[in-house]
């Protein structure tokens, strides 16, 4: 039996509860409410397995009453959490720190979403997650700030249109610690052992991140060389953050000690023709290139 984060879906299950829902019961004409309505619900899951040959056959859950069971699934959808994607605010050097509460890295970040490099600044999810409402602020602050940076508004005007925003920033992220702490996944969905998969792209298992942690202390981008793990197609969004708390545990490091991923570009799969696409002038390199 392997924890819920054994497909390596993902390295997050925050929640407690595992839906099943069949696909052939959610493709039913009677209506959405009538499908929920037939939905089998587990509660207290702590442990699945999916199971198949080329396809995926069954799903095993284990509750923690010691429960286990087995239901015929052609489709196994895991809520992982949410967590920031770094990738392309890594890969142009941004400063980043571990946020123990949502347990993910997140960029460090001024008032006005100012990052560590110069001239860019970050709203939104990639921010750090707080809902819908609070990435719209953010987005309005870090407008504000690049006026003002850019000269078209002063201080005081940035100040008095941004005190609305700060405002609602402020009541958006109400309850916000209360949200971190009630859904933080637990230990054993974060560290996984034995054969599941940490990196799926490069089919990694939990067992030989820590085996090659015992070797030495290594951190994630040693790690890359000695597995691949993180080299796939997905550059780490997957796998990164349990790497990093892997090795955080087996070494008795923080994450923050651990570090992340070096990430660089291209941070999403492209095609040789977009590469060969892209533009090589004089002026277009230095339109990207940071001193
Ligand atoms: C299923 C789901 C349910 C949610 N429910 C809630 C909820 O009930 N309440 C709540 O407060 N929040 C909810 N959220 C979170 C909320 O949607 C986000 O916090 C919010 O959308 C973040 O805004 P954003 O601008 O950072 O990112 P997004 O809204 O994701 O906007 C990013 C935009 O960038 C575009 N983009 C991406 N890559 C590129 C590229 N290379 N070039 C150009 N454009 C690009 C995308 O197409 C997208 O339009 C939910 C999220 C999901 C996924």
């Amino acid at each position: 039996m392997l924890p819920a984060a054994a497909l390596g879906l993902c390295r997050r299950d925050r929640s407690k509860v595992l839906r099943i829902a069949p696909a052939c019961r959610l493709r039913s004409t009677n209506g959405p409410s009538n499908a929920r309505a037939r939905t089998r619900r587990a509660w207290s899951v702590i442990a699945l397995r999916a199971s198949g040959g080329a396809r995926l056959t069954n799903v095993t859950y284990r509750t923690g009453a010691g429960l286990e069971v087995t239901v015929r699934a052609d489709t196994l959808l895991l809520h992982q959490g949410v967590v920031p994607n770094v990738n392309l605010a890594l890969a142009i050097g941004c400063r980043h720190v571990w946020n123990e509460a949502q347990l993910c890295f997140v960029p460090a970040l001024d008032a006005w979403g100012q990052t560590s490099v110069a001239a860019v600044a970050i709203a939104g999810d990639g921010a750090g997650i707080a809902g819908a409402v609070a990435a719209e602020q953010r987005g309005r602050l870090a407008a504000l700030g690049a006026a003002f940076q850019l000269g078209h508004i002063d201080k005081v005007v940035r100040d008095r249109m941004a005190a609305a925003h700060l405002g609602a920033l402020r009541e958006a992220q109400l309850g916000r610690r209360f949200l971190d702490r009630l859904f933080k996944p637990a230990r054993r969905f974060r560290l996984p052992r034995g054969e599941t998969l940490v990196c799926r792209c490069e089919e990694v298992t939990a067992r030989q991140v820590r085996d090659a942690a015992a070797l030495e202390r290594i951190g994630p981008n040693q790690l890359k060389a000695y597995l691949r793990c993180g080299m796939g197609p997905c550059q780490g969004r997957l796998c990164g953050l349990t790497v990093t708390e892997l090795l955080a545990d087996a070494h008795g490091l923080t994450p923050d000690e651990v570090g992340y991923y070096r990430l660089r570009p291209p941070v999403k799969p492209i095609t040789v023709g977009e590469l060969a696409s892209l533009p090589k002038t004089a002026a277009d390199i230095a339109a990207v290139e940071r001193s």
